[in-house]
C-alpha cells in the first residue's frame, strides 16, 4: 500500500495533480475539500455545518474532517493506496490520521509538497474562481484569510513530517507537465 500526503496552500495544483497521479497508480483519492463540497451540495446537516467555515475561508473543525475520513479509510481497506489532498490540514488532523493508519499496518510514505509563492497562487485562485463557481475563490479577503489560516495552522505540518523524514518539496511553479514528472521520480 501506498499512502501520500500531497500538501500545499490554497492553488498549489493539488487536485490537478492528484487527478493525474491517481489515474497512473490506481490510488484512491481522498480529497476533505471535495468530500464537504459534496455534503454541502446535498444540503445535508454536515454540509450546511461545513459552509459557515469554507464561505469565510476558516478551517472546518477538525472532529468533522476526521471523522469523514476515518469512514472514507474504512470503507477502502483493500485499496492500493490513498492520496490524501488537503488533509491533514492541522497537526491534530496529522496525528489522527497517523492513528487511523497505524490501525491499517501501512503509515504515510511520503508527504509531497507543491511550493507556490503566493502572488502566484492568488493569480490561480482568482482566475479558478471564474469558471469553478466557487465563491471562496472569487473573494480576495477569503483568499487572504486561505492563506493566514494555511501559514498559521497547516504549515507546521511540514515540520511534523520532516521530523519523520517524510517530507519532500517539488517545485509547483513549474509547468502541469514538469511538477507530474517530480511527483512521479518521488512515487516511482
Ligand atoms: P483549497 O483549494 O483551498 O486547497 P479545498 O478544496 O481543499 O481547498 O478546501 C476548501 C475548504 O474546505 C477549505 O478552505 C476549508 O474550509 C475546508 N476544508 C477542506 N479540507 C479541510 C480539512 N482537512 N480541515 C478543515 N477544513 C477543511
Amino acid at each position: 500500500m501506498k499512502n501520500i500526503v500531497l500538501f500545499g496552500p490554497p492553488g498549489a495544483g493539488k487536485g490537478t495533480q492528484s487527478e493525474r497521479l491517481i489515474d497512473k497508480y490506481k490510488l484512491i483519492h481522498l480529497s476533505t475539500g471535495d468530500i464537504l463540497r459534496a455534503e454541502r451540495k446535498e444540503g445535508t446537516p454536515l454540509g450546511q455545518k461545513a459552509n459557515e467555515y469554507i464561505s469565510k475561508g476558516e478551517l472546518v473543525p477538525d472532529d468533522i474532517v476526521i471523522g469523514m475520513v476515518a469512514n472514507k479509510i474504512n470503507e477502502n481497506l483493500d485499496a492500493k493506496g490513498f492520496i490524501f489532498d488537503g488533509f491533514p490540514r492541522t497537526v491534530t488532523q496529522g496525528k489522527a490520521l497517523d492513528e487511523m493508519l497505524h490501525k491499517t499496518g501501512h503509515p504515510i510514505n511520503k508527504m509531497l509538497a507543491l511550493e507556490v509563492d503566493e502572488d502566484e497562487l492568488t493569480k490561480r485562485l482568482l482566475l479558478r474562481g471564474e469558471t469553478s463557481g466557487r465563491a471562496d475563490d472569487q473573494d480576495e479577503a477569503t483568499i487572504r484569510n486561505r492563506f493566514k489560516v494555511y501559514n498559521d495552522e497547516t504549515l507546521p505540518l511540514k515540520e511534523f513530517y520532516k521530523a519523520q523524514g517524510k517530507y519532500y518539496g517539488v517545485d509547483g511553479m513549474n509547468s502541469i507537465e514538469m511538477v507530474f514528472d517530480d511527483l512521479c521520480k518521488h512515487l516511482d
